[in-house]
C-alpha cells in the first residue's frame, strides 16, 4: 500500500526520508551489533546520539547556553504539573486561556499554586487569543501561554513582555516557527507534533530559573536534577530521542526553521485563500491569528462535514476530522506535510465543492 497524506494533529507525519534511516539502522546500528532500542542509555554510542540531538536543537532554534535542553517523559501534559512544581517559589501564577491545553495546564497547576486566569477567550469557543495587555500580575512567579492552539487553530502574533518569566507550552509548533528564545523562561513541547515520535518531552530552561523545585517535587519532574543528570536520571525515550535527532537533521537540510517556516507560511496561505473564497467551506479561527501548523474549517452542517472527510479519505488524505470537542475539519499541516499534500487538499476541497 502506498503512503496516504496524514493530516493527524499528533501523532503526526515523520518525513519519510527519516523513516527510511530507521529502517536502514534496524536491525544494526553503525557497528554496534544491535539497534539504538537495544542499547545502553550509559554507553558511548548513546551519548554521542542524544549529544548529536541535543547540538541540533541548540542550532535549530539558537539556544544559548545559558539555557538547559533536557528530554523527558510524560508528553507536555507531564509539564502542566512540572511547572508549578519548578517555579512556584512565591505560590502564585498567571495563565492566560487560549485553548483547552492551556485551560488543562492552569487546572493542574491549580493543585500547586494559586492560578490567575489572566486572560480567557473560552467563552467564544477559544476562536481568538484573549488580549491580556494591562492584565498580568507583576509578582506572578511565571505567565504561562500556549503558543499554538492545536484544537482551535489559533496562535500568538505577538508575545505577551512582563515581569515574570514567560513559559510556553510550543508543542505544536516548536520548529515550525521561529522565536526568539530570548523572551521566554521556559519550552515546553510533547514530541510528537512537530519534533519526533510521541512519549518524549522537550524542554528548554534558562538556567537562572533552576534550583527552585518544591521539596514535593518528584525527582523525575525536577529539571534541576534532570539537568544535573543529562536528562539521564532514569533511563530516558531512548528510542524517540533517536528519531528526533533525525527529524532535526532533516529539517537542518530544509533550511533549519527559517527554511521550513518561509513553506509552512506558504502552506498555510494556500489552504486559507481556498476556504476564504469558497461557497461551502469557512474557515472558523480569527483571521488574525490564524495557526500556520492546525486550519480549522467547517461546512455548517455536520452530515456534509462527515461526508467531505470520507470522500477525502477515499482521496488519500486522512485524519481531517475536527476534534471531538469542535467539530468540522481541522488540517495540521506540520513540518512533515509537504506542499503537495496541500496542494491535493485544496484539489480535493475544491472537487468536493463542485459536486455539492
Ligand atoms: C498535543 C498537545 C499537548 C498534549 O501533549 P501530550 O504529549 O499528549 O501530553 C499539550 N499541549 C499542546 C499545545 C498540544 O498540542
Amino acid at each position: 500500500m502506498e503512503r496516504v497524506y496524514n493530516f493527524s494533529p499528533g501523532p503526526s507525519a515523520l518525513p519519510l526520508p527519516v523513516l527510511e534511516k530507521v529502517k536502514e539502522a534496524l536491525p544494526v546500528y553503525m557497528d554496534a551489533g544491535m539497534s539504538v532500542m537495544e542499547m545502553s542509555h550509559r554507553s558511548p554510542m548513546y551519548q554521542a546520539i542524544i549529544d548529536d540531538t541535543e547540538a541540533r536543537m541548540r542550532s535549530l532554534m539558537h539556544i544559548p547556553d545559558t539555557y538547559a535542553v533536557l528530554f523527558l517523559h510524560g508528553g507536555a501534559t507531564m509539564q502542566f504539573a512540572s511547572v508549578p512544581l519548578n517555579l512556584g517559589i512565591k505560590g502564585e501564577a498567571d495563565y492566560i486561556d487560549s485553548g483547552n491545553f492551556a485551560h488543562g495546564a492552569a487546572g493542574e497547576a491549580a493543585k500547586y499554586l494559586k492560578v490567575n486566569t489572566v486572560a480567557s477567550s473560552r467563552e467564544d469557543t477559544y476562536t481568538y487569543i484573549p488580549d491580556w495587555k494591562g492584565k498580568l500580575n507583576p509578582d506572578a512567579d511565571y505567565l504561562h501561554i500556549t503558543t499554538n492552539n492545536t484544537i482551535y487553530g489559533t496562535h500568538y502574533v505577538e508575545l505577551p513582555e512582563g515581569n515574570a518569566p514567560l513559559v510556553a507550552d510550543m508543542s505544536s509548533n516548536i520548529l515550525g516557527e521561529a522565536y526568539d528564545i530570548n523572551k521566554f523562561g521556559v519550552i515546553y513541547a510533547g514530541a510528537q507534533k512537530n519534533i519526533g515520535p510521541a512519549g518524549l518531552c522537550v524542554l528548554i530552561v534558562r538556567k537562572d530559573l533552576l534550583g527552585h523545585a518544591s521539596p514535593l517535587c518528584p525527582k523525575v519532574l525536577n529539571w534541576t536534577t534532570q539537568a544535573e543528570n543529562g536528562s539521564m536520571l532514569n533511563t530516558p525515550n531512548t528510542f524517540g530521542i533517536y528519531v528526533a535527532g533525525l527529524c532535526m537533521q532533516w529539517l537542518q537540510e530544509q533550511g533549519g526553521v527559517e527554511g521550513i517556516e518561509k513553506v509552512n507560511k506558504e502552506k498555510a496561505a494556500m489552504l486559507y485563500d481556498f476556504l476564504d473564497n469558497s461557497k461551502v467551506f469557512t474557515a472558523t479561527a480569527k483571521k488574525e491569528f490564524r495557526s500556520i501548523m492546525n486550519v480549522t474549517f467547517v461546512t455548517g452542517d455536520k452530515e456534509k462535514d462527515a461526508a467531505f472527510v470520507k470522500f477525502a479519505a477515499s482521496q488519500g488524505l486522512v485524519n481531517l476530522k475536527g476534534h471531538r470537542s469542535v467539530g468540522g475539519m481541522r488540517a495540521s499541516i506540520y513540518n512533515a506535510m509537504p506542499i503537495e499534500g496541500v496542494k491535493k487538499l485544496v484539489e480535493t476541497l475544491k472537487a468536493f465543492e463542485a459536486n455539492a
